[in-house]
């Protein structure tokens, strides 16, 4: 059995604005519905039982909380995407990376009534102090480390968009050396995450294609969907991937009801998520769930975990 992995950030706009280093004057929340609602509509069609890594703050929210019960009841896993989703996690003194990990752990399994054993950073930004921290608090594996070529190039761009922001916004995607990182899933060494060894904790790392490791998520396939079956090709033969998506991918931030949420300030970017109609991006998604779909079947990465 071949397994696909399809993990889910539900980012809010406030998460990705924070992640540019902006404050959102005024926020509805209106997409947190919309966007899962469409979702959860999507992977019926292709019979996908997926990750969601939820940021815990955002289900405070009463009205969230029936949106991330819906998820959970629709056979989904959540998981911890942090407390309150600061980008410069991996900067951040190891009490307050603690206090993210042990709060947000504690909120999604008070509200689901389920283990969460899955974290993923904030802008993939983790880095190897985390690890002990993550097996004490009863989390099983990580997905943040994201082993692509490219990093040093997209760390540069980041920092550059972000030139005018704090330190901590102006950070991104954990350490150097997981750019050389395992680009398959495997059991960490006892004290980094970005090394294989022998310890009972997993790193699903972000999917990369083979050779040129480019990155294979959907924030890149926005962009690039050329590369799509291109890059497919050179993975398809794995025994597990994943592949990952953004709550965004799911909702139309083109339309009039969003034109106060999406702040298009000067100095920062806006990624193609929150500027292509849902139409558009839907097309995308569905060239990339045929294809998927031929050769894998699709599991949570808590299941994963017993392939490994
Ligand atoms: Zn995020």
């Amino acid at each position: 059995m071949k397994i696909c992995s399809i993990t889910v950030d539900v980012d809010c706009l406030n998460s990705n604005f924070k992640g540019f280093g902006l404050r959102k004057p005024h926020y509805s929340y209106r997409e947190f519905g919309l966007g899962l609602e469409n979702i959860l509509q999507f992977f019926d069609q292709y019979n996908v039982k997926a990750t969601f890594f939820f940021v815990a703050k955002d289900v405070e929210i009463a009205e969230n909380v029936t949106l991330l019960s819906a998820v959970a009841d629709a056979g989904h896993e959540i998981a911890s995407h942090s407390y309150s989703h600061p980008q410069g996690f991996r900067l951040l003194p190891l009490e307050d990376k603690t206090f993210e990990l042990r709060k947000s752990k504690e909120i999604l399994e008070d509200l689901t009534g389920k283990e969460v054993i899955g974290f993923r950073a904030p802008g993939w930004n983790i880095s190897d102090d985390v690890l002990p921290v993550l097996r004490k608090l009863g989390y099983k594996y990580d997905s943040s480390v994201f082993p692509t070529s490219i990093s040093i190039l997209l760390k540069v761009l980041h920092y550059y968009a972000m030139r005018k922001r704090d330190a901590l916004t102006r950070s991104t995607l954990g350490k150097l050396y997981y750019l050389v990182s395992p680009s398959t899933p495997y059991h960490t060494e006892e004290r980094k995450l970005g090394e294989k060894g022998n310890s009972d904790f997993v790193e699903f790392p972000v999917q990369v294609t083979g050779f040129c490791r480019l990155p294979f998520f959907a924030s890149f396939h926005l962009s690039y969907p050329s590369c799509i079956e291109m890059g497919y090709k050179t993975i398809k033969n794995r025994s597990i991937i994943n592949y990952q998506m953004h709550l965004s991918d799911f909702v139309d931030y083109t339309v009039k009801e969003f034109s106060d949420e999406v702040p298009y300030q000067t100095g920062s970017y806006l990624p193609f998520s929150l500027k292509l109609t849902l139409t558009e991006k839907m097309k995308i998604w569905n060239k990339v769930f045929r294809i998927i779909t031929e050769d894998y079947d699709y599991l949570p990465l808590k299941e994963t975990l017993a392939y490994l």
